[in-house]
């Protein structure tokens, strides 16, 4: 069955009804954590004591049925297939490496890569790799016409943000629902419509299965998180079902304190933090299950050389990492660029269950083309000057704010070295279904400040994948949602970074 066009969105409200809304959705949102530090001058302060709401959209934004749920069938193909590339070695350090790879001109990568290189040198492997993912999608209107298209983004293996906040946004919408029928204003404005959102108990259930399996009930979670990070509910969240759900304590930790407190026991290699004064019953110390990384995957996060090596140090524990530095590698843009060639993607489905190559199809299905700047002498840059404006240039980076676009794109290849061209990808630009609005409300602009603007949304799936061991076994699982809604005239998406929204979807046949 075809997809119908999508609704008129938003729709119409009186001034009054959108007021209410706004002052519903921003109190709702206050009282049950969709909520950021606020912005300051210089750091945090040590004990926060005031938090302002979440950039939201006022209303769910329409997203078609069925292209929803092909996206979050896909997501188990994704995280089996990311955990075999996380383990394929040979393959990562071909095409991440610092010898033959885009680490020899990516200096973040290579650096990481090295401290990988260094740890095999040592005869040191992870005994397990968790990874907590979230897989990007855009809808794409095919040039041919006919119902549009889910196309991935990308995907993401470290740090992937947002999982316990995209679940508020959607108890919001449906508390906004449930109080006031959004005023009757749209048809397929009804709870069943409106999927539930459990990512919290799903991402902790990830990390928990980590922590059980490592064997040591008494054992905490650390999360390595940045200085002065605003997005800290999103992971307070996963802490505290940790706590109560699980009774798995979790301590946070910057790589500057850890560069301090962290000690790895010789022989074992079990990693501990010492922290005298600030642990129950008067212990000096605590055994570390699992590293869960929310921080270290931008150059940022390591401004000395100091970072690199606390990450060395975590790397080479028996702690399970989330992400370990070969399932971060995994997840860089060139591995989902050279992903797309057939001889490579037949060897991370090759084998599987029908289930996997079956729907491994629709898994090529969903991506774009793409290729890198250094293919085939200068062709692969004469191809994204030919296309430029069909284009989309992405380096090694995560976290947004470093991609090049369309008509920027001649300009900055003018002043590219060619030894840089290897770090690049070129990716055909999604084209998304025009005409869709939505009122976006960000903290501070009053009930005026729902802004009716036109969006662009995407959808992310979180899963978790639990990998590695004897066998190579993966346990995995899809476990929520994301959706993210951004000015229509913005080319980046990302929240933290202050161009888009969170939002959750009303879906339609
Ligand atoms: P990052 O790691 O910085 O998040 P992304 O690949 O997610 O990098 O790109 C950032 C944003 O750029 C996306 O959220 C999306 O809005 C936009 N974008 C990326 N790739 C495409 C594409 N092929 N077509 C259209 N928009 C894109
Ligand atoms: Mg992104």
């Amino acid at each position: 069955m075809a997809s119908s066009a999508p609704p008129q969105w938003p729709p119409e409200v009186t001034d009054e009804q959108r007021e209410a809304l706004t002052l519903l959705a921003t109190t709702y949102a206050l009282s049950h954590g969709l909520v950021y530090l606020p912005p300051t001058d210089g750091a945090q302060p040590p004990a926060p004591t005031s938090v302002i709401h979440a950039p939201l959209a006022l209303f769910p934004s329409p997203f078609p049925r069925r292209q929803f749920e092909l996206a979050r069938s896909l997501q188990s193909n994704y995280n089996a297939m990311y955990a075999r590339i996380a383990m394929a070695e040979d393959f990562l350090d071909a095409v991440m490496g610092a010898e033959v790879g885009v680490g020899r001109v990516d200096e973040f990568t290579g650096q990481l890569w090295r401290i990988w290189k260094r740890l095999r040198s040592e005869g040191i492997t992870q005994l397990r790799h968790l990874g907590l993912f979230r897989s990007d999608y855009l809808l794409h209107k095919p040039e041919k016409g006919g119902p549009p298209q889910l196309k991935q983004v990308e995907f993401n293996t470290i740090s992937s943000s947002f999982g316990a906040l995209s679940q508020n946004v959607a108890q919001l919408h449906r508390h906004l629902l449930a109080k006031t029928e959004y005023y009757n204003s749209s048809p397929i404005l009804k709870m069943e419509n409106m999927p539930p959102n459990d990512t919290i108990a799903g991402l902790a259930e990830g990390l928990a299965a980590a922590h059980k399996a490592y064997g040591s009930p008494s054992a905490w979670i650390l999360f390595v998180v940045q200085n002065g990070e605003r997005n800290v509910f999103d992971q307070r969240w996963l802490e505290y079902e940790l706590l109560e759900k699980h009774s798995i304590r979790v301590v946070r930790q910057t790589f500057e304190q850890l560069a301090v407190s962290a000690q790895v026991v010789p022989t074992s290699r079990i990693l501990r933090l010492k922290l005298p004064g600030q642990l129950p019953r008067g212990a000096e110390s605590v055994e570390i299950s699992t590293v869960y990384f929310r921080a270290g995957y931008t150059p940022n996060d390591y401004p000395t050389p100091a970072h690199y090596e606390t990450r060395y140090l975590l790397e080479s524990t028996v702690a399970t990492k989330c992400p370990s530095i070969q399932l971060q590698l995994a997840g860089g843009k060139k591995v989902q660029q050279v992903l797309t060639q057939s001889i490579h993607y037949q060897r991370f489905v090759e084998g599987w269950p029908s289930i996997y190559t079956e729907s491994g199809g629709r898994v090529r299905e969903s991506w774009m083309g793409m290729w890198g700047l250094d293919e085939k002498g200068d062709q692969g840059v004469q191809k994204a000057r030919d296309q430029a404006q069909n284009l989309v240039l992405k380096p090694q980076r995560e976290g947004g704010g470093n991609n090049v676009y369309k008509g920027d794109i001649p300009a900055f290849l003018d002043t590219l070295p060619r030894e840089e061209r290897e770090a690049w990808i070129a990716m055909e630009l999604i084209r998304t279904p025009e005409g869709l609005g939505n009122y976006l409300v960000r903290a501070g602009g009053g009930t005026a400040g729902a802004v009716k603007t036109e969006v662009v949304s995407e959808l992310g799936i979180f899963g978790w994948a639990l990998f590695g061991g004897a066998y190579g076994a993966i346990q995995e699982k899809e476990v929520g949602w994301l959706l993210r809604t951004k000015g229509k005239d913005s080319n980046e998406g990302g929240i933290a970074a202050g161009f888009s929204v969170l939002d959750s979807v009303v879906l339609y046949d």
